[in-house]
């Protein structure tokens, strides 16, 4: 049964270390439990090797009686003069001792930890990567130390450098809006939170807010930028990117009319669901020689990497609940300040530029004044994520027709809804935020309760996300689950045709991790 992770407060803590003074674990421990804030008692034959003043020595022989009576009176007094923790660091000639210790800890109810044995232990050490307070650790569960240590190097070395900075930045601004809008934090106080908050059906609307539900805008950009911006950029995020002043900040002097001898050029692109694998060789052509991205909050950091960091402008859309207007007016002035200025413009977008991505109006505005645009379509979300989860969304006898609709109408209402099609696969975009109130809606208007549905989230990333179920269960699997951004939700008999396993009986849904493009190596393609 693996073991369950926390994260335990050790300053102030009484920590005893058992061992015959020789033992280069017994140094090692002391040295990281001293970093931990805790006070370190040794005990032993001898002082613990290489000596360090800031060890307690207790000189013992190694025997039971011996070592128990310390174990119970070198402690604070605050909880009775036991140690708050033990670590038995002994050879193993003394395994009868160390048996007996664990024994004596175990009734006595002190953690132990003996060194190279996970039956003598109530807890044991992770391998440990630290940056400022982040912290994460890796354990196989006593199947090898090494093995450990080599996996939380490699997670480590996939993380940004700056890692302890981000950390610092998010905490910083998230106690911010706390003291100055008074609102709980919105990605959480615990860790844990992240699992249990998902408030998958509050709508947030753009247009007249309260003061409070403006107070609250800050809060959620905060948890959305955390959940969606690449984890680099956090570090230099400031509280200006959040303030609600932003809404109406100004924007720059409209355009004059048209641009008769325009030199700029701008490309609308599609940067498919979120794999490099699945970008158009357009697409990064278009990319590699921009002079300006500006990219939908959706594309992921992969993509981005394949920006020429140099020489190219990068803009991400600050495109949150309660925001989209101001936003895409920004992005807009930003790619017509730069086409004034002669320059390559690329608007980068989340899957294909004309579906629901606003694709067709920003065609327009440029077009408008005077630049027509390029357009490069991309591979859809809606038609590559099936695919992603098995489901061939047309098939003989079961689906003959494919319909992709949103579920988030204009100003936050629900669209018109479509009638049920049994022959039909039916994919909703911009729908889970809202999934429980929306699934009553479609059961009023006569879907099958039992319709086979899947919900798939962050598809082609390698977090990419598939929760099987069927249409009356799937709004509490959702709220089971919790949301991994971005998603959307397929409805249609065409779900089970490759997947075609009945639901476990004590479970009304299956979770699948990780996606199969993982596998395609492109290292040497993109050199
Ligand atoms: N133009 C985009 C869609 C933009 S609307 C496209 O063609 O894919 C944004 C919605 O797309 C999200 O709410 C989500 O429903 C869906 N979406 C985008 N990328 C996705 C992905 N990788 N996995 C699952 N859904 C995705």
């Amino acid at each position: 049964m693996p073991g369950l992770l926390t994260c335990q407060n050790t300053a102030g803590e009484t920590v005893l270390i058992v061992g015959t003074g020789t033992s280069q674990v017994s140094a090692m421990r002391a040295q990281t439990l001293r970093a931990h804030g805790a006070d370190i008692v040794f005990a032993g034959p001898q002082p613990i090797s290489p000596t360090d003043g800031a060890v307690r020595f207790i000189e013992t022989a190694i025997d039971t009686d011996k070592v128990t009576a310390i174990i119970a009176s070198a402690g604070r007094e605050a909880v009775g003069g036991f140690v708050d923790r033990v670590f038995v660091t002994l050879p193993s000639a003394y395994s009868e001792t160390k048996q007996r210790l664990y024994q004596y800890c175990v009734r006595n109810r002190v953690p132990i930890n003996t060194s190279d044995s996970a039956q003598l232990s109530t807890f044991t050490l992770l391998s440990t990567f630290a940056q400022g307070d982040f912290q994460f650790g890796v354990t196989t569960g006593g199947k090898g130390c090494k093995l450990a240590s080599r996996i939380k190097r490699e997670l480590a070395s996939a993380l940004p450098a700056n890692i302890g900075d981000i950390c610092d930045t998010v905490g910083a601004l998230r106690q911010r809006l706390q003291q100055e809008d008074g609102l709980e934090g919105g990605d959480g106080d615990n860790d844990d939170d992240a699992v249990t908050t998902s408030k998958l059906n509050e709508l947030v609307h753009e247009f007249g807010m309260t003061p409070d539900q403006k107070k609250l805008q800050r809060t959620r950009w905060l948890s959305q930028i955390v959940e969606y911006y690449p984890l680099a950029r956090l570090a230099q995020l400031s509280i200006d990117d959040l303030t609600v002043a932003y809404t109406q900040s100004t924007r720059p002097e409209p355009a004059p009319e048209a641009a008769p001898m325009a030199k700029g050029s701008i490309a609308l692109v599609g940067a498919g669901p979120g794999s490099v694998a699945l970008l158009t060789i357009g697409a990064m052509h278009a990319i590699q020689s921009a002079d300006i991205v500006l990219a939908d909050k959706l594309v992921p950091q992969q993509v981005l990497d394949l920006i020429p960091q140099q020489r190219t402008e990068l803009f991400i859309a600050r495109k949150f609940p309660g925001n989209a207007e101001a936003a895409q007016q920004e992005l807009l002035d930003r790619g017509l300040a730069g086409l004034e200025q002669n320059l390559k413009v690329v608007r980068l977008k989340q899957g294909d530029p004309y579906i629901f991505g606003r694709g067709g109006e920003e065609y327009n505005f440029f077009a408008s004044k005077g630049y027509t645009p390029t357009v490069i379509p991309g591979l859809t979300s809606a038609l590559a994520a099936p695919v992603l989860a098995n489901i061939p969304a047309t098939h003989r006898e079961v689906a003959d027709q494919v319909l992709i609709c949103t579920g988030t109408g204009r100003r936050g209402a629900v669209p018109q809804l479509p009638e049920f099609v049994p022959s039909r696969t039916t994919v909703f975009l911009m729908t889970l935020h809202r999934i429980v109130e929306f699934i009553p809606q479609l059961l009023e208007k006569g879907w099958d309760p039992q319709l086979p549905v899947v919900v798939a989230e962050r598809a082609s990333s390698p977090d990419q996300r598939v929760i099987r179920t069927t249409l009356s269960q799937v709004a509490a699997a959702m709220e089971a689950c919790g949301s991994r951004p971005p998603g959307l939700l397929i409805t249609g008999y065409a779900c089970n045709v490759i997947y075609n396993k009945p639901l476990p009986d004590d479970q009304q849904w299956v979770v699948e991790e990780g996606c199969n493009l993982d596998s395609i190596d492109l290292s040497s393609f993109l050199q």
